[in-house]
């Protein structure tokens, strides 16, 4: 493997990296390496101990030690064949990118190629705004892919760019209607629905659209908590999905929920697999200002002590 491109700055598409780089080369977006080169020492723990075989090939690599990164177009030549990144410019723009196959008419459209999925689109603008995605997706529909592959789900074509297209003017429009009314945040959440695309995957992610596209019309920039980060000696008394989430309780009786998500530093355990209940853990951790989190603080560092 030469090449690694990051399509997209999340955990779950970045997080293979470190197992084909070094030696692949990773491109990211200038974005993204801003966002990489500011990594917390625990990112880049968790980053190189990933995978157990990359120990060694990983000592003292950091994850821009192999990277290059572009500001708006790259085009490559491998083997005879082109392939262009393309950057589409937007304030919001987390650094996403489409990777693009004239040749061949195929396209990796990341966030904005999904197929009858309603996108997952956030307040803090993590995944960008509906205004950045219809800007994205204006230019690479004008590429009119045969074959388009998304960020995760089905493959489609030009059409699915179109029916997105589509379906974030509808949303925007059913926002701006009800705060034309005079409707308070908090109704417009419980009013917005999508009920045109009946059958489309995740309708649990109207709530989180309606709020983004509020504040996206009323001019707001992104809703990001300041976070601060604590550490507490704890004892874990449930555990579901494998370890991902943890319910655990402080030495005076206090329960919360923590997160592992993608970043973790285990010390004592190989990964959250090996937690049971009862064990006890020394944790680091992220609470944001309101103190929401609904699926739990997310863990940071996470070592088991001995009983
Ligand atoms: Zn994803």
């Amino acid at each position: 493997m030469r090449f690694v491109i990051v399509t997209q700055n999340h955990g779950d598409h970045i997080g293979g990296t470190s197992l084909f780089s070094p030696p692949a080369t990773v491109i990211v977006h200038d974005r993204v390496a801003k966002e990489w080169a500011g990594w917390k020492g625990y990112q880049v723990k968790s980053w190189q101990r990933r995978f157990p075989e990359r120990a060694e090939a990983l000592r003292g690599v950091k994850p821009l030690d192999n990277g290059v990164s572009f500001s708006d177009r790259m085009t490559l030549h491998i083997g005879g064949k082109t392939i262009e990144l393309v950057y589409v410019d937007d304030t919001y723009n987390p650094g996403d990118v489409a990777v693009w196959l004239p040749e061949s008419g195929v396209m990796h459209a990341g966030f904005v190629g999904y197929r009858e999925r309603h996108p997952d689109i956030r307040p803090d603008y993590s995944h960008g705004t509906t205004f950045g995605m219809l800007k994205q997706l204006e230019v690479l529909s004008a590429l009119k892919p045969k074959v388009l592959v998304p960020a995760h789900g089905p493959l489609g074509d030009v059409t699915d760019l179109h029916a997105l297209t589509d379906y974030l003017l509808l949303a925007r429009q059913k926002v701006r209607t009800m705060m034309q009314a005079g409707m308070p945040l908090d109704a417009v959440e419980k009013r917005f629905d999508m009920r045109e695309y009946q059958g489309w995957d995740r309708a649990n992610h109207f709530p989180a659209m309606a709020d983004t596209i509020y504040r996206e019309l009323k001019g707001e920039g992104p809703d990001v908590e300041p976070i601060t980060e604590r550490t507490a000696h704890v004892i874990i008394s449930k555990i579901a999905e494998e370890g991902r989430f943890l319910t655990v309780q402080t030495e005076d009786g206090r329960q919360f929920q923590l997160r592992a998500a993608g970043d973790v530093v285990f010390e004592g355990i190989p990964d959250r697999s090996a937690l049971k209940t009862g064990m006890r853990l020394t944790v680091t951790y992220r609470e944001p200002a309101d103190g929401k989190a609904p699926l739990g603080f997310d863990i940071t560092e996470l070592t088991v002590e001995p009983n």
